[in-house]
C-alpha cells in the first residue's frame, strides 16, 4: 500500500502510482533505445510504436467502433469548444446545445463565434439534467452538444439520449472530458466525443477525440489546418508534433486499466465497479451527515466530482477552512471546491483507490463528531 496522500484535486489529477513508477523507471532510457520518451522522434519507430499501442490499448478498453478516428490533439476541452463548430458547423451553421453546468455553458458561448447556437435546455441552477423529452432541438442542426459528466457542478448523464427518438438526425458530440474510461460509452449514440487528459488519463497537454469518418467533410473554411479533423486523422495525429509524452503517460495508465483487477472483474468493468462502490460511499456518508451536503439529485449525481457544503448555519468561513486545513493534516488533498461554486468537492477518478473514499468518510464523521 502506497504511503503518498490521497489526492482528490479535480484536475490535473492524481494518476495511478504504477504508472508513475514505470514512467520514473523509463525515464532516461525507454527500453532500452538510450532516451527519454520526450527526446524522440515523434516520427522514429520508438515512438510510432508507444502511439500505436496506446491507441489499440484505448479502442480496446472503450470498444471504439471501426468508423471512429482516434485523434490525439492538443488545447485541452476548451480548445475543442471552437474547433468542433469550425470542423462541424461546415452546413447549416446551427448548434443546439444542452446546458447542464459550468462547462457546457461555456461551450455554448464558444460555440456562439462560429455558429448559430440555439439552447436546447438550460438546467440552471445544475442540480438535475433536464429531460430530453422536453428538448428544444432543430431539424437541420449541424449537432446537439451536451457535457455527459459536469466537472463543477457534479452531475453525470447515466445514459446518452437517442437523439433519433427525439425527432433529430443531428449526430451527437459529447464532452467527456472528466469521466472518459470510468465507464462504457454508448457509440451508436455519438457522433464526436471529446476529452482534455488530465482529468481521468494523464497529463495536461493531451487531448482525445472520437470522431466518426462521416463527419470528416463538413469544416469551415477557416477551420486551422491543425486543427482540421480530417487533416489529423489522414495523418493518424502526426499532422504536426503531438504531446508525445502525454501520448506515452496516457498509454501507461490504457495498460494500468487493462490488467485492472476488481471484484472477480477486470478492465473498464472493474473499474466501473469500483467508480460505483466509491460513490455510493460516499453520497451515504454525506445524505446521513448533520453537518454536510451533497445537494444533486441522486439520479444526476456525478460517479467522478463529488460536490459537497456544510449545511445551512454551518456553513461558515471559520468552518469550511478548518474542514480543509484538518484535511491536509489527514493527507487529504485538494478538496477546496471550485472558486465558481465554493465548498468543498472531492474527484475520484479511476486512480483513486477505495481505501482513499473511506479515509475521507473517516475524516467527515470525525470532523462531525467534534464540530456537530
Ligand atoms: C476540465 C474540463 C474542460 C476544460 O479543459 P481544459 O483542458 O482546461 O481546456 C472542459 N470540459 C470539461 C467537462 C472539463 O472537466
Amino acid at each position: 500500500m502506497s504511503t503518498r496522500p490521497f489526492n482528490f484535486s479535480a484536475g490535473p489529477a492524481a494518476l495511478p502510482e504504477e504508472v508513475l513508477q514505470q514512467a520514473a523507471a523509463e525515464m532516461l532510457d525507454w527500453q532500452g533505445s538510450g532516451m527519454s520518451v520526450m527526446e524522440m522522434s515523434h516520427r522514429g519507430a520508438e515512438f510510432i510504436s508507444i502511439a500505436e499501442a496506446a491507441e489499440a490499448d484505448l479502442r480496446e478498453l472503450l470498444q471504439v467502433p471501426p468508423e471512429f478516428h482516434i485523434l490525439f490533439m492538443q488545447g485541452g476541452g476548451l480548445a475543442e469548444n471552437a474547433i468542433v463548430p469550425m470542423n462541424l458547423a461546415g452546413r447549416s451553421g446551427k448548434v443546439d446545445v444542452v446546458v447542464t453546468g459550468s462547462w457546457s455553458k461555456k461551450s455554448a458561448a464558444e460555440a456562439r463565434r462560429y455558429a448559430d447556437v440555439q439552447l436546447a435546455a438550460d438546467s440552471a441552477p445544475y442540480l438535475s439534467l433536464p429531460d430530453p423529452a422536453g428538448w428544444q432541438l432543430r431539424a437541420d442542426a449541424d449537432y446537439v452538444h451536451l457535457c455527459s459528466n459536469e466537472t463543477i457542478d457534479g452531475v453525470e448523464f447515466q445514459q446518452l439520449p437517442e437523439l433519433r427518438q427525439l425527432g433529430s438526425r443531428a449526430p451527437l458530440v459529447v464532452d467527456l472530458s472528466s469521466h472518459v474510461l470510468s465507464r462504457p460509452v454508448d457509440w451508436s449514440r455519438i457522433g464526436l466525443a471529446f476529452g482534455g487528459a488530465q482529468k481521468n488519463i494523464g497529463p495536461a497537454g493531451l487531448t482525445l477525440v472520437f470522431v466518426r469518418e462521416d463527419l470528416l467533410n463538413q469544416a469551415q473554411a477557416i477551420c486551422p489546418t491543425a486543427f482540421n479533423y480530417k487533416t489529423v486523422a489522414e495523418a493518424r495525429s502526426m499532422y504536426n508534433t503531438p504531446p508525445t509524452y502525454g501520448i506515452y503517460i496516457a498509454g501507461l495508465v490504457f495498460q494500468w486499466l487493462k490488467r485492472f483487477g476488481y471484484a472477480g472483474k477486470t478492465g473498464l468493468a472493474a473499474i466501473e465497479q469500483r467508480n460505483i462502490d466509491k460513490a455510493s460511499l460516499l453520497y451515504a456518508a454525506l445524505d446521513q451527515s448533520k453537518l454536510f451536503e451533497n445537494r444533486v439529485a441522486a439520479p444526476a449525481r456525478s460517479r467522478m466530482n463529488v460536490p459537497f457544503y456544510l449545511r445551512g448555519a454551518y456553513d461558515t468561513p471559520q468552518l469550511n477552512k478548518a474542514f480543509l486545513d484538518g484535511a491536509r493534516e489527514h493527507r487529504l488533498l485538494q478538496l477546496k471546491g471550485h472558486k465558481s461554486v465554493g465548498g468543498m468537492r472531492a474527484s475520484i477518478y479511476n486512480a483513486m483507490p477505495l481505501e482513499g473514499v473511506q479515509a475521507l468518510v473517516a475524516y467527515l464523521k470525525d470532523f462531525e463528531a467534534s464540530h456537530g
